[in-house]
């Protein structure tokens, strides 16, 4: 038996860069500009010789007509239901914004195990939003670069459990 994570957090923080990198493929589309992502969203993981299903949520984005809020909570209950543990990430040089708070209630709310991952960590220019994401109530933030594949090892850590 293998387990599901969900890859949740609003745009632009680098869930289709992490969920390519854990497939191993560019499957998902990787855009500067938030939400284009359409494509796949499911995928075959492999961290480390850990073996696990992924999901990239951005698929929920696209919703036209609906509130910023409507399509968060679509995009949480979505992952939350069809995961064993969900990942949220934050783009750490961004610091946390008022969307990352607003996940962060949502995922707070659900029973589904939520691990915080603070991305963009490469370098020093995430250290001020890593300590700052300890405020999201979702405990010690895992500090990754799923663009320069750093963190991998502490991702795997944080994983392990539901393996
Ligand atoms: P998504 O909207 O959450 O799926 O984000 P994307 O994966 O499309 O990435 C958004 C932008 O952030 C792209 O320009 C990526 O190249 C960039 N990005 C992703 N991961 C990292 C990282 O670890 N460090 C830095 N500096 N940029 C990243
Ligand atoms: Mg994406």
């Amino acid at each position: 038996m293998t387990f599901t994570v969900a890859i949740v957090g609003r745009p632009n923080v680098g869930k289709s860069t992490l969920f390519n990198r854990l497939v191993g493929r560019r499957v998902a589309i990787v855009h500067d500009m938030p939400g284009v992502t359409r494509d796949r969203r499911e995928g075959d993981a492999t961290l480390l010789g850990m073996d696990f299903r992924v999901i990239d949520t951005a698929g929920f984005e696209d919703a036209t007509g609906d509130s910023i809020e409507a399509r968060m909570r679509r995009q949480t209950d979505q992952a939350v239901a069809e995961s064993d543990v969900v990942l949220m990430l934050i783009d750490a040089r961004a610091g946390v914004t008022p969307l990352d708070r607003h996940f962060g209630d949502l995922l707070r709310r659900c029973k589904t195990p939520v691990i915080l991952v603070a991305n963009k960590c490469e370098g020093k220019a995430g250290a001020p939003g890593l300590y700052e994401s300890y405020a999201l109530g979702l405990g010690e933030p895992v500090p990754l670069s799923a663009e320069h594949n750093e963190g991998m090892a502490e991702l795997f850590d944080a994983l392990m459990p539901y393996a």
